[in-house]
């Protein structure tokens, strides 16, 4: 019997010293005297602090500071024991202003996440010190340090696949996927099974796309009823220690058309070679051509009207981005999704998902449930 208890995901300063330090050297490397991080999600990536308002300071002596309002006081000090912690319900101008007052020249920033308005906020708290200090872009550098999994995380990620492996497995066990049920239906039968082997909450709004709907490829569920000689797509995820997975299968009610049958073995031809093709230092834009190539050879080429796949981690959709338009090289212990499909408007779509990690070794496939063409 598979051993399906869950990994105790903690959050010990450890690794998020670890992670401040990697964000601190970026600091350096760009000669910033401080920067002030206000993604939320970065803010839980740098430090463990899950609440809703926060922003950190990250100095290159060490001296790091979590802001948050009097709502987390007590949160703010569980999570983040090693960190000094400023209470104040503006965090970042707290932040931009203290950092002024300690003589900080250059102030790196979030410029891909801070408003026209935030932006104010901060020189104005800095104003008036005469200091001088100027907010310089840092661009997306958490979210590149993100895109390389640590270890910790890469078990997260597991646990929250194997979640939704064992919820779809569960539902097909006791006939839940069936002639007869609304898209609805489903999606909640699924959503409370995930919930219930230990999910968090689910990673996105489950899709369940029957028939027709199938071809629409973010189709969100409906009263549509499921009906023999139908497609039925499913994709969803669960979130685990903050981490989301991400899967889709394509199932036929009843015995396959031979139309189904083509559509589906090329799609899952186009997945496989894009599995295969994730190695370390390929570009993302060949990894996508990989899987792209056998839909565009068998002509369904602008069938397939999406990117192969994403990054997933703390967020559902992540850097690497794998696509045509996509940039950069694959790197070891990335955790990526592999996502073609054909969609055939009024008739139906198959697209087959899995979630995967970079390595060394090639690929190690989370997502588990069998990709076979399988008749309900
Ligand atoms: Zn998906
Ligand atoms: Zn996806």
């Amino acid at each position: 019997m598979a051993d399906n208890s869950l990994p105790l995901v903690t959050d010990p300063g450890a690794r998020t010293a670890t992670r401040r330090d990697r964000l601190r050297a970026v600091a350096v490397e760009a000669d910033l005297d401080a920067i002030i991080i206000s993604n939320l999600v970065n803010v839980r990536y740098l430090t463990g602090f899950t609440g809703s308002n926060a922003a950190l300071l990250v100095r290159p002596n060490g001296a790091d500071v979590l802001a948050t309002d009097g709502r987390y006081t007590t949160q703010a000090r569980a999570q983040a024991p090693d960190l000094e912690i400023v209470i104040e319900r503006a965090c970042a101008p707290a932040l931009a202003g203290l950092a002024a007052r300690n003589g900080a020249l250059r102030l790196g920033y979030e410029s891909h996440v801070v408003t026209i308005d935030g932006l104010a906020h901060l020189q104005s708290a800095m104003a008036g010190l005469g200091s001088g200090t100027e907010p310089v872009s840092i661009h997306a550098a958490v979210e590149t340090l993100r895109a390389i999994k640590d270890g910790s995380e890469i078990e997260a990620l597991r646990a929250a696949c194997g979640i939704a492996d064992r919820a779809l497995a569960s539902l097909i066990a006791d006939g839940g996927l069936r002639a007869g049920r609304t898209e609805r239906e489903v999606g909640r039968d699924l959503d409370n099974r995930m919930l219930s082997l230990g999910a968090e909450a689910v990673s996105f709004e489950t899709i369940v796309a029957a028939g027709a709907n199938s071809a629409i490829p973010h189709h969100r569920p409906d009263e549509a009823v499921l009906a023999g000689g139908d497609f039925v797509k499913l994709d969803f995820g669960a979130t685990y220690a903050g981490y989301h997975s991400d899967m889709t299968r394509t199932f036929v009610l009843g015995a396959p058309a031979a139309w189904q049958r083509d559509i589906y073995d090329l799609v899952a031809t186009s997945q496989r070679l894009g599995r295969e093709a994730l190695t370390v230092g390929a570009a993302v834009v060949d990894v996508d051509a990989a899987a792209r190539t056998p839909i565009v050879e068998a002509g369904h080429g602008p069938a397939f009207t999406h990117g192969l796949g994403h990054g997933v981690g703390l967020e559902i959709h992540e850097a690497p981005g794998l696509s045509a338009l996509g940039a950069g090289k694959l790197e070891a212990d990335m955790v990526v999704t592999v996502e073609p499909g054909v969609y055939l408007p009024g008739r139906g779509g198959v697209r087959i998902e899995d979630t995967l990690v970079v390595g060394t070794d090639g690929p190690d496939l989370l997502t588990l449930t069998s990709k076979e063409l399988v008749a309900l």
